[in-house]
């Protein structure tokens, strides 16, 4: 038997029903309760208490609530945990209602689907994804309802490529139909940040959705796939939004092959916009570019550095501008200025056509418009074409910013409900009733000192609560003073008592109709207008994008000025040439002037593979991010940090850094080294900057050399991209004698007595050791560590330096087993500067000459040892002789 529940109840399950991945916020007067399972989890999520209601069944049904008015923070917590929420309200009058009040779901609110709120990030947009597959291709769509933004392209399969595109968008959700969530869910995507994923396969109706002719013909262009997954989101939009959104008024179809590409790891690895670390904005390279004025502006920004461009006319356009602010301060600050005082457009006008916009937001609406003729004005007469042309395009919007100004008054409510928001004489009958309020109130106080004088009581008054109306209050005191009869007794206090009479009813009746009506009037005026803006959807936006462009413009000027950046060469040609190029971020942590600058050159004469050796912590990594940074930044359109460059355009860069387990996918921190090569090999071309740090150390040794030397052969003979490789295997250097385009680099170091310095320089030549075990100590690893593995270290040595006196081949490296002690690189700028790769240069320091003479030392030790091993006569030794032998071996040789 199926249990029988209260009306209200069943009412609640029926709605439950159609959303059953959400927790349904039910609307019970003033809170929104949750029952059954929604009640148990979210007593536990949001730690509220759990009660219980009689529901018609015999037991109590589970059931917790929050109060209407603070429901956007309790939504705010589910969301911010993943979930989804429903909320359902009443949807007709009480007094009208036959029955149980019908109650609707009038949104669904989903991490990828939010408004506005704490959740929002100002200078980051929140997008929705959705995926299909149609004729061997991955549709895409994403989707900022917060700014009315969709973008939609098409990727090839397999995965890779939309995993690319996807780590772009970062979306907080993820919807497509089951199958596809399926395939995407058996192959996760490791390095994109975690979203929330929902079966969805319901298109919209496009020709409902956009009224636009332009657009249907828009949509119609996309490839099938994509076309299905830009209506498929919408579909799921609709279903969730419940309203119109007619602020998505335009479709980005975009090709990504038109950006340059960068895999999740590669966007992680540079710290493009977030670290490695902690995933926090702070020591990204957009942090340092981010110098924007407006949260567009500065999602603007966050946009190109996730998309470089591969047009050298476009990132010409956008250097010019920069180049022009760069040189004048005073533009750059003028600019700036009339920013300041512009609030975020996207998303004010995303809320006026969703509806939820309040006067405040139409206030910030006019004076943001107010900025834009000084804005055009600045621009326009800045010199630059770039500007000019950017705001030749920029409607000022100014019947809008009038329509806003004639009509709400310059300090508006929060809520539109209440009146108070439409100004004098914008509205003639609503004047009249402001009129008749306020000729109401002036016979309030006449009638208080009229009543004073009756009565002689000088204290009396007149005042107004919303559980009695007005009233005439009379202290406990006086009351023998008032006349009997007139006055009605209302309400009683501690030491007061309030009355009213019949004339002060009729006119309170009077006063609070005008006040009702009052109020209504405002509230449809005030929707009126908002309406009739959201008609003017598309000039807002537009302004704003453009406004967004100017801001981007500015900061990366602001920025390129401030760190004494330089204007890239930018072209088709292969040669890349930076001198004295820096890591901007890592720059702009140290102290001012600390950080070492180096030059790079990879191009058909001085070689397009780099291998580079040298200690750990010399700085191999950053100098090989700097190069891809430099890269990124030019095509972004900013200045480079550099004293020169010359740059191709590069179409992809790939960098596999370090070890990065794939957890998720369940591989090994080598399979997904390997699968990340696989990927490298398929996609790089000769127009590619790949950056390898430290390829093949999750496996053997010898496995992981052969690995490592046959994955640069690759790249240098069939691949021909510029490659930036550091390792550890100095076995490796040997290759530049068979490899024409390879050149090996290292990073110097001065060694003075017992004390290494790092120079944080790039020099030609291999290194010969990689000062791991100095490094160790200085991580703090136990002394006792520290000597064993010295003498570890020597024994292998002096074995391999044996075998390979035994081939016949000897190439010692220099042995050390006395401890050094590591110095920090204050003294490196003071060291002797080298270049890289003079003609004919060799090293100029005496540290490196010392490692030099060491390793000619070594070589000729390792040949006496290997000679006397040979001929030592073991077989007729005893134990004690071999010892003795031993002895006298390790005493002669590590000395
Ligand atoms: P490992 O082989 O251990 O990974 P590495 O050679 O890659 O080390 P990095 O991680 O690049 O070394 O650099 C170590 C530190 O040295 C950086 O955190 C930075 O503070 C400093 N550093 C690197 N390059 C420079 C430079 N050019 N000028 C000044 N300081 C630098």
């Amino acid at each position: 038997m199926t249990t029988k529940y209260t009306p209200m109840m069943e009412q609640y399950l029926s709605v439950k029903a159609t959303v059953p991945d959400a927790f349904l916020f039910f609307r019970l007067g003033d809170f929104y309760e949750m029952f059954f399972d929604d009640a148990l989890l979210a007593t536990k999520e949001l730690e509220i208490t759990l009660t219980g209601r009689e529901a018609g069944a015999e037991e109590r049904v589970p059931m917790c609530g929050v109060p209407h008015h603070a429901v956007e923070t309790y939504i705010a917590r589910l969301i911010e945990k993943g979930y989804k929420v429903a909320i359902c309200e009443q949807v007709e009058d009480t007094a009208e209602a036959k029955g149980v009040v019908r109650r609707e779901v009038v949104r669904i609110v989903t991490p990828g689907t939010l408004m506005d709120g704490k959740l929002l990030q100002e200078g980051a947009n929140n997008y929705i994804a959705c995926v299909a597959a149609a004729n061997g291709l991955f549709g895409f769509a994403a989707c900022d309802i917060s700014t009315g933004e969709l973008h939609a392209a098409s990727v090839a399969m397999p995965l890779e490529q939309l995993t690319d595109e996807l780590s772009i968008f970062a979306p907080a959700e993820l919807v497509a139909a089951a199958p596809v969530l399926e395939l995407l869910k058996a192959q996760p995507a490791a390095g994109l940040r975690p979203y929330v994923s929902t079966a969805w396969d319901r298109p919209a109706d496009a020709a409902l959705f956009f009224g636009d002719e332009r657009e249907l013909v828009e949509l119609e262009r996309l490839g099938a796939a994509s076309r299905q997954a830009a209506l498929q989101l919408l579909g799921y939009l609709g279903e969730t939004q419940k309203r119109s959104l007619s602020h998505i008024t335009r479709i980005r179809r975009y090709e990504p092959n038109q950006y340059m590409t960068m895999d999740p790891f590669t966007r992680r690895n540079l710290e493009l916009l977030e670290t490695v670390r902690d995933r926090g904005k702070r020591g990204s390279l957009l942090w340092l570019l981010d110098e924007t004025v407006t949260a567009m502006g500065a999602r603007q920004l966050r946009k190109w550095i996730e998309k470089p461009l591969l047009s050298v006319a476009r990132i010409e356009e956008r250097l010019e501008a920069v180049e022009t602010m760069y040189k004048q301060l005073i533009v750059r600050d003028d600019i700036r200025t009339q920013l300041k005082d512009m609030y975020d457009l996207e998303r004010l006008v995303a809320k006026i056509s969703y509806g939820t916009a309040n006067g405040r937001d139409l206030l910030a609406l006019k004076l943001s418009l107010r900025q834009l003729p000084e804005l055009r004005a600045v621009c326009a007469a800045s010199g630059s074409a770039t500007l000019a042309a950017l705001v030749a395009k920029l409607d000022d919007c100014a019947d809008i910013a009038a329509w806003i100004d004639a009509a709400i008054v310059e300090e508006p409510p929060v809520s539109v409900r209440d009146g108070g928001i439409i100004k004098l004489g914008y509205h003639e009958h609503l004047d009249k009733l402001k009129e008749a309020d306020r000729g109401g109130k002036k016979w309030l106080a006449e009638l208080e000192s009229r009543e004073r004088e009756a009565t002689g009581i000088k204290s009396l008054k007149i005042g107004y609560n919303k559980v009695f109306g007005y009233y005439i209050e009379v202290t406990r005191a006086n009351l023998g003073q008032l006349p009997e009869g007139r006055y009605e007794r209302k309400q009683t206090l501690a030491n007061a008592e309030r009355f009213v009479t019949p004339e002060l009813k009729e006119q309170e009746a009077l006063i609070l109709e005008a006040q009702e009506k009052m109020v209504d009037i405002e509230y449809g005026l005030f929707t009126e207008l908002r309406e009739r803006i959201a008609g003017e959807v598309h000039r807002l936006q537009q302004a704003a994008s453009i406004v967004s462009a100017v801001d981007a413009l500015q900061s990366l000027a602001t920025v390129s000025a401030a760190h004494r950046f330089c204007r890239p060469a930018i072209g088709d040609g292969y040669d890349l040439r930076v001198v004295a190029g820096r890591h901007p971020v890592v720059e702009a942590t140290l102290p001012q002037g600390a950080f070492i600058a180096n030059d790079s050159s990879l191009g058909e004469k001085s070689g397009h593979v780099l291998l580079i050796t040298g200690p750990n912590m010399a700085g191999k990594s950053t100098y090989m991010r700097q190069v891809a940074i430099i890269c990124v930044m030019a095509q972004i359109g900013c200045f480079v940090p550099a004293d020169e460059a010359e740059l191709p355009l590069v179409d992809r860069i790939f960098t596999r850094i370090g070890a990065a387990d794939d957890l998720i996918g369940g591989q090994s921190t080598f399979m997904v080294e390997m699968a990340d090569i696989r990927v490298m090999t398929e996609k790089a071309t000769d127009r590619s900057l790949v950056i390898i740090d430290e390829l093949g150390r999750g496996t053997s040794t010898g496995e992981g050399m052969a690995i490592a030397q046959a994955v640069i052969e690759y790249l240098h003979d069939h691949i021909g991209c510029k490659t930036l490789v550091s390792t550890h295997f100095h076995e490796l250097s040997g290759l530049e004698t068979s490899l024409p385009h390879l050149r090996n680099a290292r990073m110097a170091v001065k060694e003075n007595d017992r004390e290494v310095t790092f120079l944080r320089k790039l020099v030609p030549g291999a290194a010969d050791t990689s000062y791991g075990i100095y490094c160790a100590r200085i991580a703090g690893l136990p002394e006792t560590i520290i000597e064993r593995s010295y003498v570890l270290l020597g024994a292998f040595e002096r074995r391999a330096a044996l075998a390979d006196g035994a081939a016949g081949a000897v190439s010692a490296v220099p042995k050390r087993e006395q401890p050094l002690i590591l110095r920090e690189t204050a003294a490196a700028k003071d060291a002797v500067q080298l270049s890289l790769f003079p003609d004919g240069a060799d090293d100029a320091h005496g540290g490196v000459n010392k490692a030099r003479k060491q390793a000619s030392r070594g070589e000729q030790q390792a040949a006496q040892l290997a000679e006397q091993l040979r001929t030592a006569d073991l077989i007729n030794m005893t134990p004690m002789q071999a010892m003795n032998l031993l002895f006298d071996w390790k005493k002669k040789y590590s000395s």
